[in-house]
């Protein structure tokens, strides 16, 4: 097979800044995919409905005539009550719950994540039927930290039993279990967690534009993790977590946490999932699971990629430099120009 087209395309965890730098990238994800859930931790996070609207125009305005639909969040906060959620029902996807510090703009985030700061909120979005989103990590060891966060996750999943929740880029094989223990919990996963694990990230010279969070695991984790996707687990939804920065504040002494990875993770991910021979598969992570997951209906969109090969650019960007996931390297699949 030389083609292959991929129906509807959805990148359910997406960070695309703002200004500058939302002008630079917003073009990679609008021009392929029917759409994204947009994170909202900008400088300042997206916290009202005038920030909803707002960012939601700053995107349209600078995707010109691509179809795609921005899927707007919120960041949250324990003081959001019943009626201000109501309010805004209409116009996020998600809330999205950072702990205080574990990513780039979480300072606001929460403290603690225990029922008596988040609870009441949490309480009214499952009677609103608003799904929460979290990056699940505690500020403990770097890489003990998704999994010290499974007892927060699990709490949260049998106290709001109707609640959607998403556990966001899981990347350690033992969160797995819990997945499949609680039918409101879901997952998204990114490329970069099926890629790379931390041997190519501090292996050999440290290579700060494989630095993230939740940081790549081992190969045991990137492989349990591989065969969720690949065997077509309906709980999974591919989310990118395409996070830019600038080139020089990934090369430096105090490097962001990050990885740019839009432009090419379609063309990635065919070749994953054809080295496992589970093309099939790849249908439902890119588009079908998410729509039943977050009952949405995105605009129609074919994207066809060819065998042929493409070299990764080593930077992106006109007036930002930013380096790209698999920069200079080759991958056997183009996307066709559409
Ligand atoms: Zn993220």
């Amino acid at each position: 097979m030389d083609r292959i087209t991929l129906n509807t395309p959805l990148d359910m965890h997406l960070h695309i800044r703002d200004g500058e730098m939302l002008r630079e990238v917003v073009r990679y994800s609008s021009r392929y995919f029917s759409g994204g859930l947009i994170m909202p931790n900008t400088i300042p996070p997206i916290t009202t409905k005038e920030d909803i609207f707002s960012y939601r125009k700053e995107i349209l305005n600078s995707i010109e005539n691509d179809i795609f639909e921005p899927y707007m969040s919120i960041f949250f906060k324990s003081s959001y009550d019943s009626q201000f959620l109501k309010s805004v029902r209409d116009d996020i996807l998600v809330v999205k719950l950072y702990p205080s510090g574990v990513t780039t703009n979480s300072d606001g985030g929460v403290v603690s994540v225990d029922l008596d700061e988040v609870g009441d909120t949490l309480s009214a979005m499952e009677q609103l039927d608003i799904p929460l989103s979290i990056h699940g990590e505690t500020n403990g060891s770097v890489f003990e930290r998704e999994a010290e966060f499974l007892p927060t996750y699990e709490l949260l999943a049998k106290t709001f039993p109707k609640l959607r929740i998403i556990m966001e880029h899981i990347s350690d094989r033992r969160t797995i279990e819990l997945l499949e223990k609680y039918s409101n919990l879901f997952a998204t996963i990114t490329l970069h967690h099926l890629a790379i694990t931390f041997d190519d990230l501090l292996g050999g010279a440290l290579q700060p534009h494989l630095f993230c969070k939740p940081i790549v695991k081992s190969g045991k984790d990137r492989d349990a993790l591989r065969d969720l996707v690949l065997n077509g687990h309906p709980k999974i939804m591919f989310g990118s977590d395409s996070a830019p920065h600038p080139k020089e504040k990934k090369e430096s002494s105090n490097g962001s946490a990050g990885i740019f990875s839009a432009p090419i993770v379609l063309q990635g991910l065919v070749e994953l999932f054809e080295k496992h021979d589970k093309l099939e598969n790849l249908q439902p992570f890119i588009s079908e699971n998410a729509r039943k997951i977050y009952r949405i209906s995105p605009p129609q969109k074919s994207i066809t990629l060819v065998r042929k090969e493409f070299q990764v650019p080593t930077t992106y960007g006109e007036k930002i430099e930013i380096v790209p996931l698999f920069a200079g390297k080759k991958l056997n699949w183009s996307l066709e120009d559409v």
